[in-house]
């Protein structure tokens, strides 16, 4: 059947400003790294895609190498965009990353100017794109000085192959180097994409990830401007009621154990989850939804950018971006159960 998108799509969902730019980001977004690769089901991933623009979820996140195999996820969503999307460019913010290995040799992993133009390129036909929203350096590279990963994201800027660059994954201390460096550019940077959830908190904390800067990750993202899209706030399902009673076959873990395993699912991982129940059950939220309403609080980021393998999951998580805002008390219950 032929898609007509929902004309209340943008009825229900919140949008931030990312940062001090002009862009609105959708509270919540939805990232492509699983779920989208040439193993999924293909009417699951039009399913999910179509239920998220009816959501108002505008902001859809690749990688080139997300699959599997790399690239796949790209392609599956070109061939999305091309067969529903075709009219609704202009209502879509689509990024792409280069940063880890993709392709054999020198110039397919790291963060030089060789590999990110040459990258970019392959995402945009990829995808049968003129250009993506946001391109990120995907991971800070030490190999490369950082001034060169930076005038490359310049020069994509200016080259019209992304409207605006970001960076993923840098500790406190290189995004401020690079904050600085981009902005005497004249290339602002957008945004930071950082792991973010209740059980990895590293950018609430000075020093983290071999940070010499006196600052957090999160106070060096408000002082620069820069915004934030939180990324596997769910702990890639862990932090919902997916994993309370073993390990189900259709779950990450039981199905995809690249990144995701037995071993990240820890009884005191656990306990902590099973310990925000009550507060979940205290707002009627699910804890996924919890998770997500957390990391959106005041102070918080400015998207949380998740997965889902179901259109129902997508559902009942982008439902959090709406909910209201957590009490004190329940903030402090949080932090309770997350001390277990
Ligand atoms: P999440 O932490 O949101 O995990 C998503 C998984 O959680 C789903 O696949 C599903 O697992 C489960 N889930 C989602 N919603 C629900 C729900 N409502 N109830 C129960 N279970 C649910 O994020 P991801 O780890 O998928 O990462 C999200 C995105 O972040 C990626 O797609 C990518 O775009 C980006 N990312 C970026 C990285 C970077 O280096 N910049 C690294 C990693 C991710 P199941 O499949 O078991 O059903």
């Amino acid at each position: 059947p032929r898609y007509t998108p929902a004309p209340d799509r943008y009825d229900h969902m919140p949008y931030a400003r990312s940062g001090a730019s002009g862009l609105k980001l959708p509270r919540v977004s939805l990232g492509l790294w699983h779920n989208f690769g040439d193993d999924a089901d293909r009417r699951t991933q039009r399913d999910i895609l179509r239920t998220a623009f009816d959501l108002g979820v505008t902001h859809f996140d690749l990688a080139n190498n997300y699959g599997p195999p790399y690239g796949a996820a790209e392609e599956s969503f070109g061939r999305h965009l091309a067969a529903d999307w075709r009219p609704f460019r202009d209502e879509l913010l689509i990024s792409s990353k280069a940063g880890y290995d993709m392709w054999p040799g020198p110039y397919g992993d790291g963060s030089s100017r060789k590999y990110l133009v040459s990258s970019l390129d392959q995402s945009l036909a990829r995808m049968g794109l003129e250009y993506v929203d946001i391109f990120y350096s995907h991971r800070r590279d030490p190999e490369t000085p950082i001034d060169e990963t930076m005038r490359a994201l310049d020069q994509i800027v200016r080259s019209g192959k992304a409207l605006y660059v970001g960076i993923s994954s840098y500790n406190a201390q290189d995004t401020a180097e690079a904050a600085r460096i981009m902005r005497e550019l004249g290339t602002p940077l957008t945004i930071h994409q950082p792991r973010y959830s209740m059980l990895d908190r590293w950018i609430e904390e000075p020093g983290a990830h071999d940070s010499t800067d006196s600052r957090s990750l999160l106070r060096v993202l408000e002082e620069e401007g820069i915004g934030s899209i939180a990324f596997s706030p769910l702990e890639q399902g862990l932090l919902t009621d997916r994993y309370l009673d073993g390990i189900p076959a259709d779950s990450r873990a039981g199905h995809d154990g690249r990144y995701f395993s037995e071993r990240n699912i820890t009884p005191e991982r656990l306990a902590k989850v099973r310990a925000l129940a009550p507060t979940a059950k205290e707002r009627g939220q699910t804890i996924a939804q919890l998770a997500i309403t957390w990391i959106l609080r005041p102070g918080g980021v400015t998207s949380a950018l998740v997965g889902a393998s179901s259109a129902a999951q997508l559902r009942d998580t982008v439902t959090a971006a709406t909910a209201p805002e957590l009490t004190a008390e329940q903030l402090a219950a949080v932090e309770e159960a997350l001390a277990v």
